[in-house]
């Protein structure tokens, strides 16, 4: 006998988000009230198209929720001691509480040295070393945006993470593997056994099969299908791949699920667009005003 189609749940990001800005409205406000901005420095470095518009949209959402935000741009061609010192001098800038620096970098800056520049105190990303130690070590400090973005979507629907075998697909230092260390920590939102696997795993589907939680981060489109799943598995799907196409955009975004196989097989599913998009730079905000408090916390 066929099993029964299983009502897939679609976790939208959208409601955690707003959820999480309406608390941060509040803290924003407290800021304000003892005269301090929330304020982030994004750096971009060349004309990328896709970190024009990242930028862009964390400009606005900064506007929006009422804190400062500023862009510096650098031409492509810059030398990395050039923004090397924009960071310093970003470091020592008071309006500025955070400050990212929007990957890729061009082939000729050392992007790990660029980086580790940024004091870990304004890394609201969460890639200093520092924040990457401190997580692995279940200190506080910045969790990056889209694993933290996550870890709130998966409180927010209740899916439970205790217990269960959760496979990571990807290991990036962004993404992979700091969920491996956040889902297998010792707290509330982990105590799950982690399988994390990457392009150098033979045969994923092995692994797939004995998700419970399968969170897809490889930027490989449609790589998970419904063949390579249990039934009752929660699915982030965390790729964002652009796939061209005839309409006047020219392209549309895909996860790295294949969305119509799993449907009636997995519990649920973030969609793509509109799942973990969202969240990012909600978290972002999130680190920002946590950076802001902590600095008017040790002046206090
Ligand atoms: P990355 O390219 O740095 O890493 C991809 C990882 O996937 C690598 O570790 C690689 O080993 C693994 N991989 C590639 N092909 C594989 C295969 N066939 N089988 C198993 N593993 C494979 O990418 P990233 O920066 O971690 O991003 C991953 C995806 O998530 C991309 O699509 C990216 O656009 C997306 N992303 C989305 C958000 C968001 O806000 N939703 C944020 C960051 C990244």
């Amino acid at each position: 006998m066929t099993p029964r189609p299983i009502p897939t749940i679609l976790l939208a990001g959208k409601p955690v988000a707003a959820e999480i800005k309406t608390g941060l409205a509040q803290r924003i406000n407290e800021l304000k009230e003892q005269g301090i901005t929330p304020g982030l420095a994004a750096i971009l470095v060349g004309e990328n198209p896709a970190s024009q518009i990242y930028v862009r949209s964390k400009e606005k959402a900064f506007r929006i929720a009422g804190c400062h935000s500023e862009t510096f741009r650098l031409s492509g061609d810059s030398p990395e001691a050039k923004l090397l010192k924009l960071i310093e001098d970003l470091n020592r800038d008071p309006r500025f509480h955070g400050i990212l620096v929007q990957l890729p970098l061009p082939d000729h800056i050392d992007t790990k040295k660029v980086l580790y520049r940024i004091l870990p105190e304004k890394d609201v990303d969460g890639f200093h070393p520092v924040n990457l130690g401190k997580l692995l070590e279940g200190a506080p400090g910045f969790i990056p945006c889209t694993p933290h973005g996550i870890l709130k979507i998966l409180e927010y629907y209740k899916i439970s993470v205790k217990g269960r075998h959760a496979v990571i697909i990807g290991r990036s230092n962004i993404v992979g593997k700091p969920l491996f260390a956040l889902l297998s920590q010792k707290s509330k939102t982990g105590n799950a056994t982690v399988t994390l696997c990457h392009s150098a795993t033979p045969e994923i589907a092995r692994f797939t099969r004995q998700a419970d939680l399968l969170i897809a981060a490889s930027g490989v489109p449609g790589l998970i299908n419904g063949s390579m799943l249990k039934a009752g598995v929660d699915i982030v799907d965390v790729g964002i791949n652009r796939i061209a196409d005839d309409s006047a955009k020219g392209y549309h975004i895909t996860g790295d699920v294949d969305f119509e196989s799993v449907r009636g097989i997995a519990n649920s599913i973030t969609p793509v667009p509109g799942g973990v998009g969202p969240m990012t730079i909600t978290m972002l905000l999130y680190n920002t005003v946590t950076a802001a408090e902590n600095l008017f916390d040790s002046q206090n």
